[in-house]
């Protein structure tokens, strides 16, 4: 069959299945096999334009990919590929996939940091230090580190298999960042004070929640998703407390959070020392990580 026609049979299968945006994944995973197929990179505007003008065939094992897909098994664990600002991470069973909205709080991180290196190099020091509570696949560690160069980062993870997905990607990147199988909760031991900047994507989902998206509810780790606790806050704020135990005088506190916890992670964030707390709205709009800085 035709990529064109076989790209529009895949986007009406998937679609049926309730995946909204069922073209663009049909061409990615077009874009992956014929990468694996061939070597190297293959992008969704290559195989848009092979479609087009019919220079492209369709791969081989395209029809049980895109039933792989139809099940719901997430796009990124088929291409085995998550991107997260300007990292291509690999991702698969047994980690989080880093999403979109993640991506903000390294803005605010790098707005920190580059201060702080400022006043650094005026005071003739030199090292700087951050931190990532419970990272995953790495995705904020290996951002803040590619985007800080010269900073010393550390990724936390209690989970082995997520630790190995980070290691993975941090040998990938020839990023200098360390990984470190620890829980959030009790991570750094010694490094009391000494930390710039702590950030923290942290399971926080209500117990009682379970997320309709079939990729995340089936496909994500649990561990990585709820908070354990009916507000999905028991998590957070003992990775919260954990960070203003780390994190120098003057030093910033980054964490995400789900919409409805807006509030209550303001407070959190006041009752454990934190000042000038501020609400982060993600990119439409919606407040989704709160920031604050510790005490000098
Ligand atoms: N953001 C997650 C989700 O979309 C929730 C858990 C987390 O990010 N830590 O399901």
């Amino acid at each position: 069959m035709p990529l064109a026609e076989a790209l529009r049979e895949a986007a009406r299968r998937l679609k049926t299945v309730g995946i909204e945006s069922g073209r663009a994944d049909a061409e990615l995973l077009v874009a992956h096999l014929v990468a694996t197929d061939r070597g190297g990179e293959v992008s969704r505007g290559e195989v848009m334009a092979g479609a087009a003008a019919g220079t492209l065939d369709t791969p081989k094992g395209f029809d049980q990919i895109v039933a792989a897909r139809a099940s719901r098994v997430p796009l990124q664990h088929l291409t085995g590929r998550a991107y997260f600002r300007n990292l291509t991470l690999h991702v698969g069973p047994g980690v989080f996939i880093p999403r979109p909205e993640t991506e903000v709080l390294i803005d605010h991180v790098n707005a920190h940091l580059r201060r702080r290196a400022h006043e650094n190099e005026a005071a003739g020091r030199d090292r700087l230090v951050a931190v990532d509570l419970a990272t995953g696949s790495g995705a904020l560690a290996l951002s803040m580190s590619q985007e800080n160069p010269g900073c010393e980062v550390y990724g936390v993870e209690l989970s082995r298999s997520a630790a190995e997905w980070a290691t993975r990607n941090t040998e990938l990147t020839g990023l200098p960042v360390s990984i470190l199988v620890q829980d959030a909760t009790r991570a750094l031991p010694g490094w009391e004070g000494r930390v710039d900047v702590v950030v923290s994507n942290p399971p926080y989902i209500p117990t009682t929640a379970v997320p309709k998206d079939p990729e995340v509810a089936d496909h994500d780790p649990s561990m990585a998703l709820y908070g354990g606790s009916e507000d999905g806050l028991a998590i957070p704020k003992d990775i919260a407390q954990r960070a203003s135990e780390l994190v120098r005088p003057g030093g910033l506190f980054v964490m995400e959070h789900a919409e409805v916890q807006a509030e209550a992670a303001a407070r959190m964030f006041s009752k454990l020392g934190f000042h000038e707390v501020e609400t982060i709205h993600d990119l439409t709009g919606r407040p989704r990580a709160t920031k604050g800085y510790s005490g000098v």
